[in-house]
């Protein structure tokens, strides 16, 4: 089975692993910071936090923005559910805009709209927005900043998919549109700390705060401290935080991995320009890129266009897999979760996110993909579609 993803692990990065695992730090050691360095070098931020997911940065980073009860943040239901969660972990609310229907992005258009709506009925508005950069495409951030700084709320990027991306020629995760950035290093992604996020900004004050949330809300910075230090043993408790290190295993992996970063990107890029001129001519649609946009290309969604297939979505899905093709479906409508209609949400509320899931395939894309599996792809597609 050709996988749909799969990362890529290096002698080099098994070195880098087995000499830390030798060392004297398992944990809180020098490799987390190295780790840290290499993502704000790629992405030219000021500040970058390693964390043990994805997810705990998207946590850490709504309490950050001091999400908490009474609030509301608004983002895609096309994409993971961690995207969604991070509010309901802060007591807030979560709420939709539905997706561009070529970009399968969270939509500038329908957020104005939802949010003129919401201001003209006297409903709440979002204290955060979280926009998805789904398969690695950076949504258009100039329009929901805009929006940001029109309306007052924080935005937090949801770049999960999107590490050595770029947007206007910019890297994803600069935080230029945005207060902080998220990525996560979970083995599928362009980059692998096996667990692992790390959420940059811009701001001291919010990354003092993201840093105080990953270990406990305990600090040992003097100008931190509340009390006199009572000795070198001394620090405080000043906030609730919780334990989301990354270990320095996970870190030595992630800084061996960012030495390739280019090329990863540059392979995804190569097999889906390939994909694009290969499948023109079939019933699907293949990914539109928008003129602002250089994706990671963390994945390839085709839709299937099923008014003119003899086969349901499901049979094409389910054949693909049957001819050794692994593929997957990116996302279920985070809004159709039965936790989330059990919070009252129901179908039919967001269309276009609905009508995404009805055609939807990702297809395999990763970056020791060979072109002979590219073409076995392909081929599979064919033959099943004509
Ligand atoms: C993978 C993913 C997450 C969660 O990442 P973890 O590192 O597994 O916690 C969040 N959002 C999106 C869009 C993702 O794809």
């Amino acid at each position: 089975m050709i996988p749909y993803g799969k990362q890529e692990v290096t002698q080099q990065d098994i070195d880098s692993v087995v000499s830390v695992l030798k060392s004297d730090f398992l944990t809180q050691g020098p490799q987390v910071p190295l780790f840290e360095n290499a993502i704000k070098t790629a992405v030219n931020c000021e500040y970058a936090l390693a964390v043990n997911s994805a997810t705990s940065a998207l946590h850490i980073a709504c309490l950050a923005l001091d999400v908490g009860k009474g609030d509301v943040v608004w983002t895609t239901p096309i994409t993971f559910v961690a995207s969604a969660n991070c509010a309901l972990y802060c007591g807030a609310d979560v709420d939709f805009v539905d997706i561009d229907a070529e970009t399968y992005n969270l939509s500038p258009k329908l957020l104005e709209q939802k949010l003129k709506h919401a201001k003209q009925n006297n409903l709440a508005l979002p204290k955060v927005v979280i926009p998805v950069h789904l398969c690695g495409q950076p949504c258009e951030m100039d329009k929901i900043y805009a929006l940001g700084q029109e309306y007052g709320f924080a935005i937090i990027e949801d770049a999960s998919h999107a590490i050595g991306g770029k947007y206007k020629g910019k890297p994803i995760g600069n935080c230029e549109y945005s207060d902080i950035t998220v990525f996560s290093f979970h083995p599928v992604k362009i980059v692998t700390t096996a667990e692992g996020g790390v959420a940059t900004t811009n701001s001291q004050k919010l990354f003092q705060k993201l840093e105080l949330l990953r270990s406990h809300g305990i600090t040992r910075e003097p100008e931190l401290l509340k009390n006199e230090s009572h000795g070198g043993w001394y620090y405080e408790q000043i906030d609730l935080g919780f334990n989301y290190r990354m270990t320095e295993m996970q870190a030595a992996l992630g800084a061996s991995q960012m030495l390739r970063l280019h090329d990863f990107v540059a392979r995804r890029n190569e097999l889906a320009d390939k994909y694009d001129v290969l499948l023109a001519d079939l019933p699907i649609i293949v990914p539109k890129q928008h003129v602002d946009s250089y994706s990671g290309r963390h994945l390839y969604v085709i839709l299937l266009e099923l008014e003119k297939i003899n086969l349901s979505h499901k049979e094409v899905f389910e054949k693909l897999r049957e001819n050794g093709v692994g593929v997957n479906l990116h996302y279920i409508p985070v809004h159709t979760q039965p936790y989330y209609e059990g919070l009252g949400f129901s179908k039919g509320q967001f269309p276009l996110s609905e009508s995404y899931y009805q055609g939807a395939i990702s297809i395999p894309l990763f970056h020791a993909m060979t072109d002979a599996q590219l073409s076995e792809v392909v081929s599979t597609l064919k033959n099943i579609l004509s």
